[in-house]
C-alpha cells in the first residue's frame, strides 16, 4: 500500500518516548544501516524528515491515540513499514481521559439486564474475554485491580452483590478473582475517610488496570 502523505501538523513530545517513536527508529535503522540498532528515540526533526523522505509505507495510521498506536505497533511487529501521524500530541485525545481500566463493563452488564439487551451482554462477554487476554499477553503492562464499592444503604448490599456475582459468572473461566463482601469495619480499615456513620459495608470485585507505571 502506498502511503499518501498529505500535510499533517505533527507535534511530538519526545519525552513521552512512545513505543511508536522507538519502533519508527527501529524500522528506519534496520532499513538503512547494518550497525546495532540505536534504541534512543530519534529527534522530532529526524522523524519528520523520515516521513518526508520515505516514498512508500505499507501502512499509514492517522491518529496517535490508543487505537492508532496499537495499530501502528501491530503493523510494525508484523514486519510492515508503518507511519503514524498525529495532528496534536500522542494520546492527547480521548486516550488521555481514560481511567486505564481493562474492564468488561459492570454498568454495561447492568444495562444488558435491565433493558434485556443481548448486544450489550455480548459486548460485556467479549470485553471480559479480552480483559483476560490482555492480562495474559501483557503482564508487564497490566495487572488485576481490586475495586471496592462502598455501600451506604442496606438494600444496596444484596442488589450490588447479585450484580457483581453475575459479572463474575459472565466472566466464567476468565474471572480474575471472585468478588466478596467486606464488613463495615474492614472497609474502614482500608479507607478510613469513608462516611463512618452511614457505611453499611462494601463489595470488592476485580477488573484489570493498565496504569501500573503511573499509579
Ligand atoms: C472519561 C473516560 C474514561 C474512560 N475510561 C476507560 C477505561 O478505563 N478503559 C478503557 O479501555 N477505555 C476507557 N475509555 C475509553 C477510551 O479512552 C477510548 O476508547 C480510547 O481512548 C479511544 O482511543 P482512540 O485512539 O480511538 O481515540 P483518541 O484517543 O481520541 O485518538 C484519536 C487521535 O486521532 C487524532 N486525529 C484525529 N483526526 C486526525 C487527523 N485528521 N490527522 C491526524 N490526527 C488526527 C486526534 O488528535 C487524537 O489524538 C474512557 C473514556 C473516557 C472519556
Amino acid at each position: 500500500m502506498v502511503a499518501v502523505l498529505v500535510y499533517v501538523k505533527i507535534h511530538i513530545k519526545l519525552e513521552l518516548g512512545s513505543e511508536w517513536e522507538v519502533n519508527l527508529a527501529f524500522v528506519e535503522a534496520a532499513d538503512c544501516v547494518s550497525e546495532p540498532v540505536n534504541r534512543e528515540p530519534p529527534s522530532r526533526e529526524a522523524q519528520i524528515l523520515t516521513l518526508k523522505n520515505t516514498s512508500e509505507f505499507d501502512v499509514l495510521v492517522i491518529g496517535g491515540g490508543a487505537t492508532g498506536s496499537g495499530c501502528a505497533l501491530d503493523a510494525v511487529t508484523r514486519g510492515l513499514k508503518a507511519a503514524l501521524v498525529e495532528r496534536d500530541d500522542f494520546s492527547s485525545g480521548t486516550s488521555s481521559r481514560s481511567t486505564k481500566l481493562i474492564h468488561g463493563g459492570v454498568r454495561y452488564l447492568q444495562k444488558a439486564i435491565m433493558k434485556l439487551d443481548i448486544e450489550q451482554y455480548r459486548m460485556v462477554k467479549e470485553a471480559l474475554h479480552e480483559r483476560a487476554n490482555l492480562l495474559e499477553i501483557a503482564p508487564h503492562l497490566s495487572a488485576p485491580l481490586p475495586i471496592m464499592l462502598p455501600i451506604y444503604k442496606w438494600w444496596q448490599l444484596p442488589y450490588y452483590w447479585v450484580g457483581i456475582k453475575l459479572y463474575d459468572l459472565v466472566a466464567g473461566s476468565n474471572c480474575l478473582k471472585s468478588s466478596y463482601v467486606l464488613s463495615k469495619s474492614r472497609a474502614l480499615e482500608h479507607f478510613p475517610m469513608l462516611q463512618k456513620d452511614k457505611l453499611v459495608g462494601a463489595i470488592v470485585y476485580y477488573d484489570g488496570d493498565f496504569d501500573i507505571y503511573t499509579s
